[in-house]
């Protein structure tokens, strides 16, 4: 049997584009995470609400909606001291969206960065390639038990740990990878880059070299850069592209965290986003469900 995930690249092939999510760490603070705690442990302690928020991307339009795992990994966990929870928090994550998704979308494993610098980084305290693999293969093998149609490889700021996350997850299951990483814009050469230097035509070949089929940006600033670096990347492949944005950049006023961006100056930037050759848009942090009507509404009038 194929898996449901492989839908999603015909549908793309057939010319369709398909609405992603939006943030889940402000929705959940705003439901009384606290600071420093472990949003993953919310898959047991707080289902309901986690479900909620599912719910509410469903409702607003997304056709894949991506699970309450970010931090899952086992070397992530352990900053809480919850890494013998690891296969169960990341099962329970992905049951929760798999039992409210609709017919027609799909549940995306959510797999982010394990905070562990690389090996080459930080020398004997960095984290090796063998490491991160074996701490991304458990992450995915509880995600694709607990029902996942795909993984999201996501927010990587390093290409030792991205590409070892999805030869992980290739490993783990005959499941689909979309593999994001976050660029900074560097203002003085108007130009975007990983952490690590590297330009987005260059993560794009990497990411796809080690087996991503999806492959694209999230979280980082706005969907201003989002349009120059899915062009950028549009360039060297014709693989399927993916961006999620943040609402641009974060504004701090005290302890409060807001985003520039509202929903309908987020969604402005989308009809762009898809001229530079996007098929599957989202957004980060400092949306919601509201952000991402908006943005449907711009893929539905592009699409009929
Ligand atoms: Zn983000």
């Amino acid at each position: 049997m194929t898996a449901r995930g492989w839908e999603v690249g015909a549908r793309l092939r057939a010319g369709e584009i398909l609405v992603f999510d939006g943030g889940y760490g402000t929705m959940l603070f705003a439901a009384g995470l606290a600071n420093g705690a472990c949003p993953e442990l919310w898959n047991d302690t707080h289902p309901d609400i986690v479900q909620g928020i599912h719910r509410g991307y469903f409702a607003a339009g997304s056709q894949i909606v991506e699970t309450n795992t970010f931090g899952g990994s086992r070397l992530k966990l352990n900053e809480y001291k919850l890494g013998d929870r690891t296969r169960e928090l990341n099962e329970k994550g992905a049951r929760l969206a798999r039992a409210v998704a609709p017919p027609g979308t799909y549940i995306a494993g959510s797999i982010g960065p394990t905070s562990r610098l690389p090996r080459d980084y930080a020398l004997d305290e960095g984290v090796t390639d063998e490491e991160y693999v074996e701490t991304f293969r458990e992450q995915a093998a509880a995600l694709a038990e607990g029902g996942v149609d795909l993984f999201a490889v996501e927010t990587m700021m390093f290409p030792q740990e991205a590409t070892a996350a999805v030869r992980a997850c290739k490993q783990t299951a005959d499941i689909p990878v979309m593999a994001t990483m976050f660029f900074q814009y560097e203002e003085l050469h108007e130009r975007d880059r990983t952490m690590w230097g590297e330009s987005p035509p260059d993560v794009a070949r990497s990411l796809l070299a080690a087996g991503a089929d999806v492959v694209g940006m999230n979280c980082g600033r706005g969907p201003d850069r989002a349009v120059v670096i899915i062009r950028e990347m549009r360039k060297v492949t014709d693989a399927p592209l993916v961006a999620y944005p943040n609402a641009g950049l974060p504004i701090t006023k005290g302890d409060a965290v807001t985003y520039e961006l509202g929903p309908e100056a987020m969604a402005r930037d989308y009809p762009a986003l898809l001229d530079a050759g996007c098929n599957i848009v989202g957004a980060c942090c400092g949306s919601n469900p509201e952000h991402i009507r908006r943005i449907a509404e711009v893929v539905r009038r592009r699409t009929t």
